[in-house]
C-alpha cells in the first residue's frame, strides 16, 4: 500500500497568541512541524510528503528541513491559502500525477501513531473516504449565545473528528473543486466528501492523536511527550538487558 500525506501548517494560530504559527513553536526544544514529520515518516507506505506553509514562512519552512531531516521519503513545501480549505486544494495540486492515495494531516497533532495512519490509508483504499476520530467521552449540550443550555445532545452517535483524513486522490479533487464551484466551506475535508452523498469509514483515533491549539495544549504536549520519551527508553534498556 501507498500514498502521498499532506501536512497542512499554513495557519496563523491566533489562539496560541505567539508571533510565530504553532508549526513552528519548539516542542521540547524542536519545531512542531519536525514532530509531526517524523511520525508521518515511520509509516513505510509513505512515498512522499508535502509540507503546505504560508508564502512567508517557506525560507523558515527550508532551514528546519536542511536542519532536522533528512528523512528517508523526499519532502516537498508548497504555499498554502487564507483557510485549511485553500491550503489542502494548493496541496492537492502538487501530488503525483500516478498518486492514488492521500492522507491529509494538520502539522498541529505531532503525536499521530503510525497503525493508524495505515489503517486510514487501507480503509480509503476500499471506502474512498477515511477518517479518524475519537467517540464522544463527554455529554455535550447546544449552548445558546446567552451561555444557558439549550439541549443535551444524545453522545452516542458523535465522534470528534481528527486527522489523518485519508482519500482516493480522484474523489477528494473532485470534493475540492465542487466546493469551489459551489462557494462551499467546511473546517474539514471529509465535510466535502460527505456533501456529494459518498461514504467516510471511521478509523479509530486516539486521545494522543489531539491537536494542539492553546498555550496549555503545548505544556501538555510536552509532559507527554517526555512522558513517552522516557518509557521508550526504559522499554529500550529492558530489551538490551
Ligand atoms: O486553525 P486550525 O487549528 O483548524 O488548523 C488546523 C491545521 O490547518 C493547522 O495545522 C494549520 O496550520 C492548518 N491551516 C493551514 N492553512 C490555513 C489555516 C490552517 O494550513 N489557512
Amino acid at each position: 500500500m501507498q500514498a502521498e500525506v499532506i501536512i497542512v501548517a499554513a495557519g496563523k494560530g491566533e489562539r496560541m497568541g505567539r508571533e510565530l504559527p504553532k508549526p513552528f513553536l519548539p516542542l521540547c526544544g524542536t519545531p512542531l512541524l519536525i514532530h509531526t514529520l517524523r511520525a508521518v515518516a515511520q509509516s513505510l507506505f509513505i512515498t512522499r510528503i508535502i509540507i503546505v506553509v504560508a508564502p512567508e514562512r517557506e525560507a523558515l519552512c527550508c532551514d528546519l528541513l536542511r536542519k532536522y531531516a533528512p528523512l528517508r521519503i523526499p519532502v516537498t513545501v508548497v504555499h498554502g491559502g487564507a483557510e485549511r480549505q485553500d491550503s489542502v486544494r494548493l496541496g492537492l495540486a502538487a501530488l503525483e500525477s500516478t498518486s492514488e492515495i492521500v492522507a491529509i494531516h494538520d502539522a498541529a497533532r505531532p503525536f499521530l501513531d503510525r497503525k493508524i495512519l495505515e489503517c486510514s490509508i487501507e480503509a480509503a483504499a476500499d471506502y474512498g473516504g477515511a477518517l479518524v476520530a475519537v467517540p464522544a467521552r463527554d455529554t455535550i449540550k447546544r449552548v445558546a449565545e446567552d451561555g444557558t443550555v439549550l439541549e443535551t445532545i444524545p453522545r452516542q452517535q458523535l465522534w470528534f473528528a481528527q486527522t489523518p483524513q485519508t482519500f482516493r486522490v480522484s474523489l477528494i479533487r473532485e470534493a475540492h473543486a465542487r466546493a469551489v464551484a459551489e462557494g462551499v466551506t467546511a473546517t474539514d475535508d471529509a465535510a466535502l466528501i460527505e456533501r456529494l452523498g459518498k461514504p467516510i469509514k471511521i478509523v479509530l483515533g486516539s486521545q494522543q492523536n489531539f491537536k494542539i491549539t492553546t498555550p496549555e495544549d503545548l505544556q501538555f504536549a510536552e509532559a507527554l511527550f517526555l512522558n513517552t520519551s522516557k518509557s521508550n527508553e526504559s522499554t529500550k534498556k529492558t530489551g538490551d538487558e
